[in-house]
């Protein structure tokens, strides 16, 4: 359960030796979607240069217009393989359907379940029956509960491996993408026993926020953040505003090497 009447002790998340929760902090790091196998093999090297234990990387898109670039799909998922393979960081990607349960379960070390797709019930309960790690990103409209109401459809169907992502919620503010809900990290930290990670990049929809957040997020007691890192921002396909090229990342992340311990 996700609750911390049943379970006092802060669960860690293992990935082959990379670990978030508890007292581990980690950094995941890698574009909003993958473009080319050049270009996510190249982030990887620098990400994981820079301090990141895991690779992001879209591959199957919830864009909100159907016209926009939706990802590229099976191919997207292979290209994260090969920069894997080519760097060792284990692959954290979204899934949008119950249909690529199969080839996620066999080929994807942490599942995404978007923002989008928080309380899409019936993906939950079969992501419930994997044994890879969810990390599941707040609703854009959810509450802290719900949020962790949904942890639990997943622990319900006998899935424990829950990492929590707070990503900035719709309010009446029009500057950020999103609101940073920095108070429900440690409103998290009460409630369950769930990590709970911060990204900052959806967040504020601009590069140059995800440094004073990232720090906030760390300062709040997060377990680790999620940062959308890309080669060429000005000519990404998705997200690019919020990017971060990876000399900025590398920055960043040794200021943030002198705020907490980055395993
Ligand atoms: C993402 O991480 O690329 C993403 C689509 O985020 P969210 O679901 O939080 O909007
Ligand atoms: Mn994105």
């Amino acid at each position: 359960k996700a609750n911390k009447l049943f379970k006092q002790e802060e669960t860690v998340i293992d990935v082959s030796g990379n670990k978030i929760g508890g007292k581990h902090f980690a950094v995941i790091a890698g574009p909003c979607s993958v473009e080319s196998t050049e270009q996510i093999i190249s982030i990887a090297k620098d990400v994981k240069a820079a301090g990141a234990r895991f690779l992001r990387g879209g591959a199957f898109k919830p864009r909100t217009s159907p016209y926009s670039f939706q990802g590229l799909r099976e191919e997207g998922l292979d290209m994260l393989l090969e920069a894997r393979a080519a760097t060792g960081l284990p692959i954290v990607t979204e899934i949008m359907s119950p249909h690529h349960i199969e080839l996620f379960e066999k080929h994807v070390d942490v599942i995404q379940v978007g923002a989008r797709n928080m309380q899409n019930f019936e993906l939950l309960k079969e992501l419930g029956a994997t044994t890879k790690p969810i990390l599941l990103k707040r609703g854009l409209s959810s509450t802290i509960e719900e949020l962790i109401m949904s942890a639990e459809y997943i622990m319900a169907s006998g899935n424990e491996k829950v990492i929590l992502c707070e990503r900035g919620i719709r309010t009446f503010e029009q500057f950020t993408r999103n609101t940073l809900d920095l108070s429900a990290i440690p409103a998290i930290k009460k409630l369950s026993h769930l990590p709970v990670i911060v990204d900052p990049s959806h967040a504020a929809g601009h590069h140059w926020m995800v440094e004073p957040l990232s720090k906030a997020a760390v300062a709040v007691g997060a377990d680790g953040l999620m940062i959308e890192v890309h080669n060429d921002p000005a000519n990404a396909k998705c997200d690019g505003p919020q990017s971060l090229k990876p000399e900025k990342f590398q920055r960043l992340m040794e200021i943030l090497k002198q705020l907490v311990k980055i395993e």
